[in-house]
């Protein structure tokens, strides 16, 4: 006998499984009920057809109740709601919109009614002009209200796919759009450090997004919102809101009949998407599917699982043996320029399971670099530690990302490790990609680390670091290390680590790092060669963390509100108000650096910079989007200054004058070098002259005073200041104890680089000092102590001279040459004494 098949919901998981059972047994008899008035209609692309993306609206329709009818001989019936369930009798209750009601038996039922959207209980939201964007019927009403009353600024509450969707193509339309995040990050599957990304890329783009801040209510006047207000006290005007906060599984006829509903609110259903009534199967965003990766119950409201399980479902009821094996949560979603995909678990789901994990970063390009256009994508990676079996990866970016996820996605699904993806064989030709694919990469480095090839550290864990016990190695160019570097790093391009290994502290764990990471991993190969047992490499070097640095600078600034948010605003902040003098007779010269992906920009800036005399203009034109960002940074880390940088079309343009505005002097160099922050003074105390080491003190400790952190390294005779007066009984061989008694034994033995005159000069200067109220040498280092002035005795000219510890005063510190620099570095100013 034929067997009767009603299915409820026509849309997704309804339709495929309505179809596919038709192509299966075409003695069957298939009823399909729709709520509304069409079927298999594209919901997908409803926010496009919304920005006029998609301009005719018949293109959303992909079947409609007469193909369905007319090809698969399928009965139809819109408009007809499925009201109750009645298992035992295997019948269901329908309504049709004339108001019809009847009820029709089955010997399978599927349901796939979807999941409608969260209207949460926030006071205000039934105003008229609070919209959800679930059906065609719901975009045509958005339209309709936008024609008709020309909003000009709209307010999109939740930051997930379908928020940013809407969000994009209201700012399309040129609605001043401002997305609300309660989160302190858009797209939940994405990991924080990836979806600042695209904060960055949305507030460039012109969106105003708020992050970290819920609503509170809809202020209405008329009955139309007027007015967001936020738990923060903020305000935000508007002409209309689209909530995007998220869907519920559409579950209430299920549960009326019976049926088990999972912890995740969805349907429960089994392997064989049967639900605990035996008759019934339920499928799509109505469901709860078992994560592949965690094992977890999960709910996945996604069109490829809804359509799979739609086919799935039609194949076990055709008598054929099919399972669904669980969900991994594909998704890609296109952000403005950029487009952001992840598949499988996050960090953040891992970590709360406490599930053992592993990430990497890497950031190629999405083709060949070398042949034109190409832009970086941002891949990370999360394995298994032990075996490298993948559990989940997310990638930016602007090209490629699809078919790298898509590979990716393949491969979890396959249970695949990441020395798997070193295997895969796929095409290249450079407009496609590279001889290795990102893909080959993404497992090169995942597999570095598993085998231990590459011990790692994470951009969480550098602001973590004990300064005191660590060295921070940035080995880039001068030039990149100009843009910007991590806190304290001392810069030692890969190319000369060699050549300065013997200045390397071996008692302190060195990080390393570069853009990439790349670089970083052949520093760290050299480093563990060479004995340095405690070495880590930055995964994703400074892309990495340069992301997550920004947004937090952003957020303690408090400049993410109204005024400063946005592509105008960002480019604002980026310009200086100084426009060129033309009057003034100074060289203009121009670069074009497009094609060219970060560094070369900036690299070639560098260059050029070098050539030019103070008061110079350089103009320069780039393609890279990171050259916004990083000219600026460059700009400020080198006294240079930014008087324009904006883009026209695909190009930045920037103007930049050597040197700072109103310290231009013609023909005075000012140096390539960062300038470091003012707030630290580093000096080199090298003489052992009583006169030379008041002056030291005395500007030390007047920096101190003035607020300002001060390093003080003694090295050579300097090392004497610190010696004290009173002989201590200390180990030391003959020759040591010879240089013992030859030099000046603390503070009050030392002698005047002039006049010394047999010791009677620096008794005259003391003296002359206390007539007239100058605190002595003495004095002066107790001073320094107390105001934390750190003073560092050089380790190597201690065992040159064989002063030992023991010798010196107390509150002092024993360091290398890399104390000394990571200070200097930090510095505004460092003094050799
Ligand atoms: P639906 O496709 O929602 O179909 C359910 C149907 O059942 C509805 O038409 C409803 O009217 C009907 N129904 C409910 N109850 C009854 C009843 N009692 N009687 C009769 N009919 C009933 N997913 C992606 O993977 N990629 C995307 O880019 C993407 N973009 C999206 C954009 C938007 C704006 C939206 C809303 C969704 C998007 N999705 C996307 C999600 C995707 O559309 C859903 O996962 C998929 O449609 C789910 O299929 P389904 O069959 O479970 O439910």
């Amino acid at each position: 006998m034929a067997k009767k098949i009603v299915i409820i919901g026509g849309v997704a998981g309804g339709a495929s499984a309505a179809a596919r059972l038709r192509r299966l047994d075409e003695q069957a008899e298939i009823i399909m009920l729709e709520r509304g008035e069409h079927i298999s209609y594209a919901n997908c692309g409803l926010p496009y057809y919304l920005g006029n993306v998609i301009a005719d609206r018949n293109k959303l329709l992909v079947q409609t109740p007469q193909t369905m009818k007319d090809v698969f001989n399928i009965d139809v019936r819109i408009n007809s709601e499925a009201t109750q369930i009645f298992p035992v009798q295997k019948e269901i209750k329908a309504q049709e919109k004339s108001g019809r009601v009847y009820r029709e038996s089955y010997d399978y039922l599927i349901l796939s009614p979807g999941a409608s959207p969260i209207r949460p209980p926030i006071p205000g939201i039934d105003a008229a002009n609070v919209f959800t964007v679930r059906s065609i019927p719901d975009v045509d009403l958005l339209k309709d209200f936008i024609e008709e009353q020309q909003p000009k600024k709209a307010v999109v509450v939740g930051g997930g796919f379908i928020g940013l969707e809407i969000a994009e193509n209201l700012h399309q339309l040129g609605l001043n759009t401002t997305i609300i995040e309660a989160a302190d990050q858009v797209l939940a599957p994405l990991d924080y450090e990836m979806a600042v990304i695209l904060h960055q890329h949305l507030r460039e783009s012109g969106v105003d997004l708020v992050l970290k801040d819920g609503v509170s209510s809809f202020v209405q006047k008329n009955g139309s919102v007027t007015k967001v207000k936020l738990k923060s006290g903020r305000e935000i005007v508007t002409d209309m809101v689209i909530m995007g906060v998220g869907v519920r599984p559409e579950v209430d006829l299920a549960k009326r009949a019976g049926l088990a509903i999972g912890e995740r609110g969805g349907i429960m259903v089994n392997e064989q998407l049967q639900t605990s009534d035996p008759s019934i199967f339920a499928i799509g965003d109505a469901i709860e599917v078992e994560d592949l990766v965690t094992g977890n119950r999960t709910h996945i409201p996604l069109s490829g699982p809804a359509n799979r399980q739609g086919r799935i479902v039609a194949d076990i009821i055709s008598g054929r043996k099919a399972v669904y094996s669980g969900a991994q949560g594909t998704a890609i979603a296109k952000v403005f320029e950029l487009v952001a995909a992840s598949t499988g678990a996050n960090e953040k789901t891992l970590k709360k399971m406490g599930i053992p994990y592993e990430v990497s970063f890497i950031h190629p390009g999405a083709y060949a670099s070398y042949y034109p256009g190409s832009t970086t994508m941002h891949i990370k990676l999360i394995f298994d530690p032990k075996n490298g079996t993948i559990l989940g990866a997310q990638i930016i970016g602007r090209q490629g990302v699809d078919k790298r996820i898509d590979l990716l996605a393949a491969a979890l699904r396959k249970k695949e490790t990441v020395f798997d993806l070193q295997e895969l064989e796929l095409a290249y030709a450079p407009p496609f990609s590279s001889a290795k694919d990102p893909v080959n990469l993404a497992g090169y480095v995942a597999g570095n680390i598993v085998n231990g090839d590459m011990g790692v550290i994470h951009w969480h864990e550098i602001d973590l670091l004990d300064k005191k016990s660590t060295l921070i190695i940035d080995v880039r160019t001068e030039a990149e290390y100009g843009v910007g570097h991590l806190p304290g790093a001392v810069n030692i391009p890969v190319e000369k680590i060699r050549e300065r290994l013997p200045e390397l502290p071996k008692d302190k764990e060195i990080i390393l790092y570069c853009r990439l990471g790349f670089k970083g991993y052949l520093a760290y190969r050299i480093l563990v060669q060479n004995g340095f047992s405690r070495v880590r490499n930055l995964s994703g070097g400074w892309l990495t963390y340069k992301p997550v640095f920004e947004e937090k600078k952003l957020m303690v600034a408090g400049q993410v509100d109204e005024k400063t948010t946005g592509y105008e605003a960002s480019m604002a902040s980026a310009l200086s108000t100084v426009e060129p003098d033309n009057e003034a007779p100074v060289n203009r010269v121009k670069i074009d650096a497009c094609g060219l992906q970060c560094p070369g920009p900036i690299v070639q800036v560098f260059e050029m910079m070098k050539k030019l005399k103070n008061g110079d203009l350089l103009e320069v034109s780039a393609t890279d989007p990171g050259f916004v960002s990083d000219i600026k940074s460059w700009c400020e880390n080198t006294g240079n200054q930014l008087l324009k940088v904006e883009k026209k079309g695909d190009n930045i343009e920037a103007l930049i004058r050597k040197g700072q505005a109103g310290k231009v002097v013609p023909g005075e160099e000012i140096s390539q070098q960062p300038l470091p922050g003012r707030e630290q003074n580093t000096f080199v105390v090298f003489s052992g002259d009583l006169d030379k080491a008041i002056a030291a003190f005395i500007i030390a400790t007047g920096s101190a005073s003035m607020g300002k952190k001060v390093t003080m390294f003694f090295t050579f005779w300097g090392l004497n200041i610190l010696r004290q007066s009173d002989g201590v009984p200390v180990k030391k061989n003959f020759v040591e104890r010879m240089f013992g008694w030859m030099m000046p034994r603390g503070s009050t033995k030392l002698p005047l680089s002039k006049m010394n005159i047999m010791g009677l000069g620096p008794r005259l200067i003391r003296g002359i000092m206390r007539q007239k109220n100058v605190a002595s040498l003495e004095e002066l280092i107790a001073q320094a102590k107390e105001l934390n002035v750190q003073l560092v005795a050089c380790n190597m000219t201690m065992d040159i001279m064989g002063i030992k510890k023991g010798e010196l005063t107390d509150g002092v510190e024993i360091g290398g040459v890399a104390t000394f620099l990571n200070a200097a570095d930090k510095s505004g100013t460092t003094l050799f004494i």
